[in-house]
């Protein structure tokens, strides 16, 4: 996978399909992978943040998310030149669970947030399973740990802001042993518009 670096941050150039092929083998092969969706504002934190800049180079999938990262491709002769945004590869691993089985978990946003996306979702997508959802105002980190597990989730969206919800995948994807986790930001509250 070609690779490009801005202020140290990687940044794959991808398209959205790549993108999906690389979802379905970490699913099929049980890999252990997240994904994390570059925009300048993570680069901007990032580039004077060594801990937070190895953690997002650890992700194996660091998606194109916005158009500043296009823009600075371009100059620099890169090969990037299409938004995969975090929102709409969100969506269509959502698609292809539907198509494919993979369960679905949403943790994260305000208390509500995440079943109303849930439903949203499963409307749009008919057969896909979400398996459960929490929101990300918790007390005991633990519990939601054990929750989650007790519902064996293909994959895992987090919506708890950046980095936030980087952090918590990468201190507990080991224990989670669901094979694709994502961070996504603000994306139910979008789908619930
Ligand atoms: N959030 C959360 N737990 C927290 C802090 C934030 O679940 O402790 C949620 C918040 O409700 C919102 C999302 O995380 O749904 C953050 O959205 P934002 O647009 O700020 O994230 P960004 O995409 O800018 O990182």
């Amino acid at each position: 996978m070609y690779i490009e670096r801005y202020f140290g941050v990687e940044v794959c150039a991808i398209d959205m399909e790549e993108a999906l092929k690389e979802v379905d083998e970490i699913i099929k092969d049980k890999k252990l992978s997240f994904v994390v969706a570059i925009n300048p504002e993570k680069i901007m934190k990032a580039k004077e943040d060594e801990d937070l800049r190895s953690l997002l180079n650890s992700a194996r999938l660091k998606i194109p998310d916005g158009v500043g990262v296009l823009i600075a491709s371009r100059l620099k002769g890169g090969k990037i030149r299409k938004r995969v945004t975090g929102i709409d590869l969100m969506q269509n691993i959502c698609k292809r669970a539907a198509e494919k089985g993979y369960r679905v978990f949403l943790l994260g946003a305000k208390p509500g947030v995440a079943e109303k996306a849930a439903e949203i979702l499963k409307e749009r997508y008919k057969g896909l399973d979400i398996v459960g959802v929490r929101d990300g105002y918790f007390e005991s980190e633990d519990e939601v740990i054990e929750y989650i597990k007790s519902k064996t989730p293909d994959v895992l969206f987090v919506a708890m802001g950046s980095p936030k919800q980087e952090l918590f995948i990468k201190r507990n994807m080991e224990r989670l042993g669901v094979p694709l986790l994502m961070g996504v930001g603000g994306s139910y509250d979008v789908i619930c518009g």
